[in-house]
C-alpha cells in the first residue's frame, strides 16, 4: 500500500457556508484521512468540478461512517439535503416522476459531502434538456490483472479509431482500475442515437481487436481483456464526475489528464485528496485548460 501524504490545502470546519459536522471522523481509514480533509479537498476543487457538474443531474455515493464502512448509491432525495441541493424531475421508465438531484454551487456541493459524500457521478446531460446527451464516455474495465499499459496501449488505440471519425476524445483517470475517455458533444441526438452510437462502436472495436476488447458485459467473456464499456451512454446511467474522489483505499480522485500526459503515468489512482492545489495549477495549465472543450458532433453512422 503507497502512503498518503498529508492534504496540500489547510484543513477547516465550514466551507462556503456549509458547517461540516464531525470533522476528525476518519472516511479512509488507510491514510487517515477525516471528513475535514475531504471537505478540504472539495472546498479547494469547487469551482472546477462545478465547471463539469453544475446543472447535471447527479448520483452520490454517500459512506456517512467512511469508505470502509457501508456505502450507498443515491439518485433522489424527498429534501434531506435542504435548500442548497436542487431537484430536477426527471421521467422514469414506467412514466412517473422522480427527483433527481443537481447542484449549481459550492453551498451545494459543500451540503453534500457534509451528508457524507464521497463520489460525485453524473448524468451525461444537463438538465436544461436530460433528453440529448452533451457528452459520451467509454469506460475502460480491464480484467482483473491486467497492467495499466495494456489498459493505455487500449485507450490510445481507441483514440486513433475515434479520431479517424473525426471525433476528439479526452482521458480521465479514474481513481479505480481504468481510465475514461470523454467526449464532449452538442447536445442535438437523443439518448437512443447516443446509445447506439456507442454500442455500434464498441462492437466494432471488439471485432476489430478480440483479443484486447470485449463489448459484452459478462465477466466471463473479459479474460485478460477490456471491457469496452458502452453502457455509460444510455439514458439514466451516470460516470463519476472529473475532480470526483473515490470511495477506495488511499482517497484517489478521478482526473483529467492530456494524452501526452498519459504516456507516462502508471496508475490510474496517481492523484488523491491530498492534491488539491496541485490539481488546479495543472487544470489552469496550458495543456489541460481546454480539456472537455471541444465542440462537437457525432457523425452519421
Ligand atoms: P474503474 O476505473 O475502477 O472502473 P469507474 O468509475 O469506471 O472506475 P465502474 O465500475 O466501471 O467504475 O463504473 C461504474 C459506473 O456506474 C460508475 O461510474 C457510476 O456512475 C455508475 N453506477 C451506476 N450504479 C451504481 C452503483 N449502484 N454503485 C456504483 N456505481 C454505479
Ligand atoms: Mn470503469
Ligand atoms: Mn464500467
Amino acid at each position: 500500500e503507497t502512503p498518503v501524504p498529508a492534504p496540500d490545502v489547510p484543513a477547516r470546519d465550514s466551507f462556503a457556508g456549509v458547517k461540516i459536522s464531525n470533522p476528525d471522523r476518519v472516511l479512509f481509514p488507510e491514510g487517515k484521512l477525516t471528513k475535514a480533509d475531504l471537505a478540504a479537498y472539495y472546498g479547494t476543487m469547487a469551482e472546477a468540478m462545478l465547471d463539469w457538474m453544475g446543472d447535471r443531474p447527479i448520483s452520490l455515493v454517500r459512506c456517512p461512517q467512511g469508505r470502509a464502512k457501508q456505502c450507498f448509491f443515491q439518485k433522489h432525495d424527498a429534501g434531506s439535503f435542504g435548500d442548497a441541493v436542487h431537484h430536477v424531475p426527471i421521467r422514469e421508465k414506467d412514466g412517473h416522476e422522480e427527483p433527481y438531484l443537481y447542484v449549481d454551487d459550492a453551498r451545494g456541493l459543500m451540503t453534500c459531502v457534509q451528508m457524507g459524500t464521497i463520489e460525485f457521478h453524473g448524468w451525461g446531460a444537463r438538465r436544461e434538456d436530460v433528453e440529448k446527451p452533451d457528452r459520451m464516455v467509454f469506460d475502460l474495465d480491464p480484467d482483473v490483472g491486467l497492467g495499466f499499459d495494456v489498459v493505455k496501449r487500449a485507450a490510445f488505440q481507441l483514440r486513433d479509431i475515434l479520431g479517424e471519425m473525426g471525433l476528439v476524445s479526452y482521458p480521465m483517470l479514474t481513481g479505480g482500475k481504468g481510465v475514461h475517455l470523454v467526449l464532449p458533444l452538442e447536445p442535438s441526438r437523443e439518448w437512443p442515437e447516443v446509445k447506439d452510437f456507442a454500442e455500434r462502436f464498441a462492437r466494432a472495436a471488439a471485432a476489430a481487436h478480440p483479443d484486447r476488447f470485449t463489448a459484452n458485459m459478462k465477466k466471463a467473456t473479459r479474460t485478460d481483456r477490456i471491457f469496452l464499456d458502452w453502457l455509460r451512454n444510455q439514458r439514466g446511467a451516470t460516470a463519476v464526475m472529473p475532480y470526483s474522489a473515490r470511495a477506495r483505499a488511499g482517497a484517489p480522485v478521478a482526473a483529467p489528464v492530456t494524452w501526452a500526459e498519459l504516456e507516462e503515468i502508471e496508475t490510474p489512482a496517481l492523484y488523491h485528496i491530498g492534491d488539491a492545489a496541485t490539481l488546479l495549477a495543472r487544470r489552469a495549465s496550458p495543456a489541460l485548460k481546454d480539456w472537455g472543450t471541444h465542440r462537437q458532433r457525432l457523425p452519421d453512422l
